[in-house]
């Protein structure tokens, strides 16, 4: 048994004024064959948990090259191509193969290919021939086209937002692949597309219980795998939305996956288009909520400048607003600002500056910031936990101005876990509100500090409201920009 496995993966806004080169993947996340950490990374899980399997069964597995840019905007051609063929020429060498495993993210867009992960698992088929099984792990914020689902034999996408089960649906990809490969079953695969752009959260209902009862129907009655592709509509490309894919064992259970894909498909349609997720609070609305809870830390999530989605991670909306509240201690970050965070390294802990700092990268980022500042702490790297995974920051600092401490960054990544902070000195304990720049990823983490957890509209540059943005290449109809097909 010969085994490849490859990871090529970011996550594209293509509303986003942030360009993505080869560069960006090398800085962020870039290993040559054989040089991948034990860790896993988000998307390149499939790496760690092919290579347990190796050594637990004693198969030969083919490392490829490993790498990831953190979300940003368009990636240029340039960039995609030669990290695509970079990984199909090892893929190519690796031959005869009888399984090619590929760690994706599933919605990356690069200049002229508006669906890289369908043209990479395409022209993967194209190499290894039909015998191979060919199988891919995706973030479940995919868009999951017609062309991907055709290239490969499995599909499996991450159930957990946050995504705390990358690692355990890599092993399933794994496990699902040998089995396929050992004659065990034969995968076949339906998609229901629900014509609608309907994420959810699983760290609250009804995505919780739902997700609960995916896992619970796998490996029962025929069914292999269920994915739910919750799409990213921050990109302007044909297959954005919703999509559940069921794969079943044999084309007598096909018509089964197609039920099943629907009926839960009809089922997220149910909760409507915001009945799934959690109310959004203004800044000043969200300050006044945390004065009337009890305990602290009060957790906000900055969700609208979350650098996971693909902006800089620099609004300053809310330092704004908890400077016109100095009384109350807050800390805030991590902030993408490495000019401010060269500054600071400069100064030194302890001093006291007077600095520029964040509000650049967009036009609803908010204004830069001027105060005098005291330097708190710097450090060369600012490394933090995300569940099995090891992220950077890089050089950062912490600086303070009266009660707010703020932590700026080299890197642009999110707020995964507390150590963002108290790395640099900062004692959440202390503060009553503490806000990350996070979608949803910070919340099993800070979940275990938190009195409270709630989520902000500070007003973008993440294209929250999808009624308020112009996409030309989107089928239709799809909800909410048109009267949904289904209902
Ligand atoms: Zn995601």
């Amino acid at each position: 048994m010969r085994v490849f496995v490859a990871s090529l993966a970011t996550e594209t806004n293509t509303f986003s004024p942030l360009f993505v080169d080869r560069t960006a993947f090398e800085a962020a996340f870039y290993c040559p064959p054989g040089t991948h950490p034990q860790t896993p990374t988000l998307c390149s899980a499939p790496v760690v948990a092919a290579r347990r399997r190796a050594r637990a069964d004693g198969f030969t597995l083919i490392e490829g090259t490993a790498t990831w840019a953190e979300p940003a905007g368009l990636v240029s051609r340039q960039a995609y191509e030669s990290l695509r063929d970079e990984i199909l020429d090892q893929l190519q060498q690796a031959l005869p193969l009888d399984i090619a495993l590929f760690g994706l993210h599933g919605a990356m867009v690069a200049r002229g290919y508006d669906d890289c992960e369908g043209d990479l698992l395409a022209r993967a088929r194209a190499i290894v021939g039909p015998g191979c099984v060919i199988g891919a792990e995706l973030d479940m914020h995919c868009h999951l086209t017609d062309k991907r689902v055709e290239a490969a034999d499995v599909l499996v996408a991450f159930k957990e937002f946050p995504h705390t089960d990358f690692l355990q649906r890599a092993d399933d990809l794994v496990e699902l692949c040998l089995r396929t490969a050992h004659g065990e079953v034969t995968p076949v695969s339906e998609v229901f597309d629900c014509r609608a752009m309907s994420g959810f959260m699983t760290s609250r209902q009804p995505g919780r219980a739902f997700v609960d009862r995916m896992l619970a129907m796998e490996g029962r009655d025929g069914i292999l795998s269920i994915s739910v592709a919750h799409g990213f509509q921050a990109a302007d490309v044909y297959d954005v939305g919703t999509k559940v894919l069921v794969v079943v064992d044999g084309e007598a259970n096909r018509q089964k996956a197609r039920t099943l894909a629907e009926a839960l498909g009809r089922e997220i349609l149910g909760w409507g288009g915001s009945g799934a997720g959690p109310r959004h609070y203004k800044p000043e609305e969200a300050i006044a909520l945390a004065l009337a809870e009890e305990g602290q830390p009060i957790v906000f999530a900055d969700r609208w400048d979350s650098p996971g989605g693909g902006v800089a991670g620099d609004s300053t909306v809310m330092v704004e607003a908890l400077l016109r509240h100095p009384e109350i201690p807050a800390a805030i970050g991590a902030f993408w600002d490495p000019i401010a965070v060269s500054l600071c390294r400069g100064a030194g802990a302890g001093a006291e500056i007077p600095l520029r700092f964040c509000g650049k990268a967009a036009a609803t980022s908010g204004a830069p910031i001027d105060a005098v500042v005291t330097v708190r702490a710097t450090t060369d790297d600012l490394l933090i936990p995300f569940e099995q995974s090891w992220v950077s920051l890089g050089p950062a600092a912490s600086i303070a101005i009266g009660n707010l401490d703020i932590v700026l960054a080299t890197g642009r990544a999110q707020t995964f876990s507390p150590p963002a902070f108290t790395d640099l000195g900062i004692d959440l304990s202390c503060k009553k509100i503490v806000v990350v720049k996070s979608s949803n990823h910070f919340y099993a983490a800070f979940s275990k500090i938190a009195a409270q957890i709630h989520y902000l509209d500070t007003g973008g540059p993440y294209p929250a409201d999808v009624t308020k943005v112009t996409y030309r290449k989107v089928r239709r109809p799809i909800s909410p920009l048109d009267a949904n097909p289904w209902l």
